[in-house]
């Protein structure tokens, strides 16, 4: 079972060798946790994430959620396991201590998240939605409302959710039909339908807080007219506790292609005219109070995808040691040569260092962006603590995207290293490839992202964020030019950084001409070979990191583990920017034909 589960060492080299973690744990806000609080929490979520979750994650999938009466169950060995999260407030790990979290570095909340989201994601997203509700509570609520959720959300006791979608409004969020009444108590009176709400109904917590996005009667169309409202399953008595049943109902739970243990609900709320709903911050500024917790999902989504994707590789490794098959190469002719690991074939060593190349590459990204997120509030600079935000911001498209895309290819051919087995229910990594599909939808599907990378991300504060970003990537490129083993590679990194920059300023402005259309038709392909370009950055870092240890004095055990970082480099810059540079010239080149086909053009009439 260890072996489904992120690479201990891997973390740690990231954390630690990479991200230098230890410079972050110097800062007053950690000032609770050293290094070896640090190595201590982690090793204590991974034991649990391979105790208690791992084991629940098969189960989970095949017995799916239960709904029946409005009432929803989750499987049954659930229960013991959130109860055990809970009571290790392993949910609130990165929440902050003043919204009654443990406030720990988000290097290691991340690393936690990584063991418990690989071992099953589904369960560990009951414990831990609450929190990005609490957010938005703790930011826009008053006092009262603070008082009132915030701490039960962020520990879990209470559940939370997000209700934008319904049946007519998905990506366009501003098409939604919900209605609020205001009420002379200065309450809301809401009617409506929602679809697709993650964890909208289960029997695992007392009370659930939902959050929902609705319009005042007489508001304007769009997203302008929107208003945030807090609606509990259960209205509050005096004391706080869980009182009267509000009039939010769940009317059913969709059969998924993956994520069967997790909850998507139907919620109707007020059909029987009685939805009590408390407005969240100001009227009509719904959408904005509502994207910190979308920013916040998106990037946990991203994360998700990872997570699947390194327990994926890990499996697919581990099962390549192990299925002995075929003779090796250098044995084609001798018919009497004993079978060999597959791991011993040149097309699955591909397949394997083409994946690890992924999973590498996007735990540094996620792990730099944690890195980036506490520095936006640690930094002693006004300055810097912009610039590491503005950072975060640029990346959020990105990792939601690309960890989801690229995590799900590696599943993918995780199964394709299996082989037969791979395409069977006897072994997770099927699962994991079905589970982690859902990452590139929800949250603002793929396309959603690329629009808000081309529209919005690249353009800000006129460009000049992701030309930090680049000069970020340059300052990589030009240390490994002064290393012998790494400067070919640096040098294919820099070829693909700088016609990244180019090609970003000829899209920007195709984007803001009559060409437009064209423009973001190529809008996610822009924003995938991005995160190709920052793949390969994030590679080199490590290689660098790796060839300055190995010129040291090592132990044995890490010799292996620091070439393999720069092997893995130079795979990933051979055989994977070379693909990118020609993609990036497709963009450039700007084919129109997806815009100017006819729809009848494309068949099918
Ligand atoms: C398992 C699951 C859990 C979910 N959880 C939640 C939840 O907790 N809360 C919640 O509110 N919602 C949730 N959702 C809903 C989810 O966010 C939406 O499904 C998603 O945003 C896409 O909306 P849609 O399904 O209506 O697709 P559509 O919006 O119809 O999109 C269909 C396709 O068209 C593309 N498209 C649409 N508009 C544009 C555009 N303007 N430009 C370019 N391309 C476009 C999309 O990229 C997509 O490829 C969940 C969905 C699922 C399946």
């Amino acid at each position: 079972m260890a072996q489904q589960i992120a690479d201990r060492r891997d973390i740690d080299f990231v954390i630690w060798e990479q991200m230098n973690g230890e410079k972050l744990l110097g800062y007053d806000l950690y000032k609770d946790f050293n290094r070896k609080a640090c190595d201590m929490i982690i090793t204590e979520a991974r034991k649990l994430a391979i105790k208690e979750l791992l084991p629940t994650m098969q189960e989970g999938d095949e017995q799916g959620v239960k709904f029946e009466n409005g009432a929803v169950k989750v499987p049954e060995s659930f229960h013991r396991v959130h109860k055990l999260l809970l009571e290790g407030e392993w949910g609130c790990l990165g929440a902050p201590a003043e919204m009654g979290g443990q406030g720990a570095p988000s290097l290691v909340a991340t690393a936690a998240s990584e063991y418990f989201m690989g071992a099953n994601w589904s369960l560990f997203v009951y414990a831990t939605m609450g929190i990005g509700t609490a957010e938005m509570i703790h930011k826009y609520g008053t006092d009262e409302q603070r008082q009132a959720y915030v701490e039960k959300l962020v520990r879990g006791q209470w559940g939370g959710t997000m209700l934008l979608t319904e049946p007519q409004a998905g990506s366009d969020v501003g098409a939604l039909t919900s209605t609020a009444v205001r009420n002379e108590d200065g309450t809301y009176s809401l009617t409506g339908n929602k679809i697709f709400i993650t964890v909208g109904e289960h029997d695992l917590c007392e009370n659930i807080i939902h959050p929902v996005l609705a319009r005042i009667e007489g508001d304007p169309h769009g997203t302008k007219g929107i208003s945030l409202f807090i609606v509990p399953k259960y209205l509050l008595n005096d004391d706080g506790t869980p009182g009267q049943k509000n009039d939010i109902v769940c009317t059913g739970t969709e059969e998924k292609h993956g994520i069967h243990a997790n909850a998507t609900c139907s919620m109707a709320l007020g059909s029987k005219g009685k939805c009590t709903g408390y407005l969240l911050g100001e009227e009509r500024k719904g959408m904005k109070i509502m994207f910190n917790m979308m920013n916040g999902a998106r990037m946990a989504t991203g994360l998700q995808g990872l997570a699947y994707a390194t327990s994926a590789y890990m499996l697919a490794v581990n099962y390549a040691r192990e299925r002995v098959q075929g003779r090796d190469m250098s044995d084609f002719f001798n018919h009497e040569a004993p079978a060999v690991p597959i791991i011993k074939h040149p097309d699955v060593r591909r397949m394997l260092l083409w994946m690890k190349s992924y999973v590498d590459g996007m735990r540094s990204l996620f792990y730099y962006a944690a890195t980036c997120r506490s520095m936006a509030n640690v930094a002693e600079s006004e300055e810097e603590r912009e610039f590491y935000g503005d950072i975060y911001d640029l990346l959020t498209p990105v990792i939601k995207d690309y960890l989801a895309v690229h995590g799900h290819e590696v599943c993918i051919q995780a199964i394709q290293v299996y082989g037969g087995a791979g395409y069977c229910k006897d072994y997770p990594v099927e699962q994991y490839a079905r589970d982690c599909k859902i990452a590139s939808i929800y949250e603002g599907t793929s396309g959603i992202q690329a629009m808000d990378m081309l529209g919005r991300k690249i353009g800000m504060k006129k460009g000049k964020v992701f030309g930090d970003l680049l000069k970020e990537m340059q300052k990589t490129v030009s240390a490994a030019k002064d290393n012998e083993t790494l400067a070919p590679m640096a040098k294919k990194v820099d070829n693909a950084v700088n016609r990244l920059g180019e090609v970003s300023m000829e899209l920007g402005k195709k984007a803001m001409s009559e060409e437009i259309k064209t423009a973001f038709a190529h809008s996610w392909p822009f924003l995938d070979v991005l995160g190709d370009v920052i793949i390969g950055w994030m590679l080199l870092w490590r290689a660098q990191v790796a060839s300055e240890k190995l010129a040291g004095k090592i132990k044995k055990k890490d010799e292996a583990f620091y070439n393999g970082q720069i092997k893995t480099a130079e795979f990933y810059a051979r055989t994977v920017l070379p693909v990118s540079i020609g993609r990036l010239d497709s963009i450039s080149d700007g084919c129109g034909a997806a815009i100017e086909i006819d729809d009848g053009g494309f068949g099918g009439l």
